[in-house]
């Protein structure tokens, strides 16, 4: 693409302009910044990311220590089921709050921030591109209270390129759980059996599916809706989660 200098410079005196009237505040620790372009965080802030790295797990993509990739005890035993999952950054330092900013709070400020830590992490480049792209869905009477699903905006604002593939009513929650937060273990997936279920299953079949969702903790929830995805036929599930506990 031609960049042309007279709109370079038009559109770096509005950045500019932006920047003194409207400053920008770390997401992290609400410290000023001196840009208002994302990621919105502050050097200490920054530093604090970890993004996804070798050696890792070569299917779930659990960091490890030290050594080389290869497949992780849970994945030697296809615990998930899915054939490739990856994460843009660990859930700590300032990640936690940018995943309750929008969670909680509803700041869908933060999108472009989660957007642009994907890119850095080339997370988006490790995935296979998909037929369908399928976030996790919460159950309707969450998604009223919250008015929004978290997952959907990750989809949405962190893969634009496959915008039009995000269908959010195909895989459905069947039925209310209790927020996974809360629990541990064997409760989780015991909260989750059967919770989830497909509105339709045509368009699955022999399929490349990704799922989406905002943190990978114990990988129950993605377990859950692998197998129902599985059941339908999908032949390939890869699965991206904006964060993972490390
Ligand atoms: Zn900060
Ligand atoms: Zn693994």
């Amino acid at each position: 693409m031609i960049t042309l200098p007279g709109r370079s410079l038009a559109s770096s005196l509005l950045a500019g302009a932006r920047d003194l009237f409207f400053p920008a505040f770390c997401l992290g620790c609400g410290r000023q910044l001196g840009t208002g372009r994302p990621p919105l965080l502050c050097p200490d802030c920054r530093a604090a990311l970890v993004f996804s790295h070798s050696p890792c797990c070569t299917c779930c993509g659990l960091p490890f220590p030290c050594g080389s990739d290869h497949l992780c005890g849970d994945c030697l035993q296809d615990l998930y089921g899915f054939d490739r999952a990856c994460f843009a950054v660990l859930y700590s330092g300032p990640v936690p709050r940018l995943v309750q900013e929008l969670k909680f709070l509803g700041r869908t400020t933060v999108l472009a921030t989660m957007a642009s830590l994907t890119v850095l992490s080339g997370a988006a480049d490790r995935l296979t591109e998909p037929d369908l792209v399928l976030p996790v869905p919460l159950h309707p009477s969450r998604l009223r209270r919250r008015g929004f699903n978290q997952s959907l905006l990750i989809a949405r604002a962190c893969f634009p390129n496959w915008r039009a593939r995000i269908d959010p009513d195909l895989l459905v929650r069947s039925r209310p759980t209790v927020p996974q937060t809360s629990l541990s273990g064997r409760s989780r997936r015991r909260n989750l059996r059967g919770a989830f279920a497909l509105r339709r299953n045509d368009r699955l079949r022999n399929g490349r599916i990704l799922l989406v969702d905002d943190v990978f903790t114990t990988g129950s929830t993605v377990r859950e809706c692998v197998a129902v995805l599985r059941r339908a036929g999908a032949a390939r599930i890869e699965v991206f989660t904006l964060s993972r506990s490390p």
